[in-house]
């Protein structure tokens, strides 16, 4: 027999899994509110109006080819992206940044990097690196798989349903000098809790003591507040705080750029020489991997950003989707109490960015999948974005029922 006859089947993924269990499933009641992509008011998939128009003109601009982009992508595109994510007066002269397949394949490059040159904690065979406690599941298996000791810090209490600070900082302390501390930017997923200015300050503060290193992933940048300066408040403050962060960026969810692949890695050095160095490595990495980026989604963003009129247009459909999902968390909770729930969902409204993190158990998901053909995860995370007007007081309903 070959050895493929040994292989044992792998878990099918968490998250990926359930939305394939929503396609197979005939109950025409059905819903959605699993995978984190947006979705209009009738429950459909959205082009933003913006991405629209410049891939049109894409489409009729003659000086536009297929060639190969350079190993760390179109470093146009990657100058606009990293003043999205820093601010549009900042300096990026000592600022590395390479184009990335989204926020997983950034999230991958910054890792593999990380763990091949932050040194290692005395006694330590792998640099280690914490993150929240919950966080997007993908983490533990990226890290994981660029040689990282991945390891946890409390993020969540869920008997008061809010931010654990006091663990949080707990955790920080006790962690070996010189881990790399992984932070959602903004819109905290599953969540949806993200720390006050004033605990970020902390939380900064402590991790100069300990010399850790800021490991910054921003996914949601603008679907938090509506608002894509205010969403980057947080890292744009570690860096002002002299922070090296590591920051990997992705353009699926605000540009609805899901299927395009598009992000970029960057890393914070002191001087351009680093600067220099920084990139020559992070391009070593990525070579052997997949040589070079897509192009598509990179040219999109950069046609939206480098003119006025789409740029505009732009911030205005990623408020539009921010709006559209906050009135669907007020709605949800209105209508929870319409139907005679009553508990407090308090935490519901005051949670930001794409998801409800309902504090319901796994076996009331089991229910409200198996009784009502609502599916989610299993950690009671709901995609607000999946509700709209035609479903809202049927899940609401459903949520009361497995709850009461
Ligand atoms: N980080 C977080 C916290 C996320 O929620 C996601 C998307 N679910 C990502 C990164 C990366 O997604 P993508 O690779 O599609 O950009």
């Amino acid at each position: 027999p070959s050895f493929l006859s040994t292989i044992p089947e792998g878990p099918p993924d968490a998250i990926l899994g359930i939305a394939e269990a929503f396609k197979s499933c005939t109950d025409e009641r059905k819903v959605n509110v699993c995978v984190g992509a947006y979705r209009d008011s009738t429950g459909k998939p959205w082009i933003l109006p913006s991405v629209r128009q410049a891939e049109e003109r894409l489409l009729a601009d003659s000086s536009v080819n297929k060639e190969y982009a350079p190993i760390a992508g179109d470093s146009k595109y990657v100058e606009l992206a990293l003043k999205f994510a820093y601010g549009s007066d900042a300096d990026l002269s000592s600022v590395a940044g390479v184009q990335s397949l989204s926020g997983t394949g950034a999230c991958r490059i910054g890792g593999h990097f990380l763990s091949k040159f932050v040194p290692k904690p005395e006694g330590l065979a792998a640099v280690p690196i914490l993150i929240p406690n919950p966080t997007w599941g993908n983490h533990i298996s990226i890290f994981r798989e660029c040689g990282m000791d991945v390891r946890r810090y409390r993020y969540y209490d869920s008997k008061t349903n809010r931010l654990d600070y006091d663990g949080l900082m707990a955790d920080l302390k006790e962690a070996p000098n010189g881990s790399v501390i992984l932070l959602h930017a903004c819109a905290h997923n599953p969540t949806g809790c993200d720390p006050t200015m004033d605990q970020w300050k902390s939380i900064s503060d402590l991790i100069k003591t300990k010399s850790h290193h800021v490991f910054f992933d921003s996914a949601y940048q603008g679907f938090a507040s509506g608002d894509a300066e205010a969403d980057a408040a947080a890292l744009r403050f570690f860096v002002s705080e002299g922070h090296n962060i590591v920051l990997a960026q992705s353009f699926a969810k605000n540009f609805g750029l899901y299927g395009e692949r598009t992000g970029t890695l960057s890393v914070v050095c002191n001087s351009p020489e680093e600067k220099s160095a920084v990139m020559s490595q992070l391009k070593l990495i990525i070579r052997p991997m997949y040589s070079s980026p897509p192009i598509h989604g990179s040219s999109i963003v950069k046609t939206v950003l480098t003119d006025d009129a789409l740029t505009t247009e732009y911030y205005a459909n990623c408020k539009e989707m921010a709006d559209r999902i906050r009135s669907m968390r007020m709605r949800l909770v209105e209508v929870l109490r319409d139907v005679g729930s009553t508990h407090d969902w308090s935490h519901v409204t005051s949670q930001i960015g794409m998801f409800a993190f309902t504090g319901m158990s796994s076996e009331m998901c089991d229910q409200l999948t198996s009784k009502y053909s609502i599916f989610l995860t299993r950690d009671g995370r709901i995609s607000l974005a999946g509700l709209n007007e035609g479903n809202i007081e049927y899940v609401a309903r459903a949520i009361h029922d497995v709850t009461d």
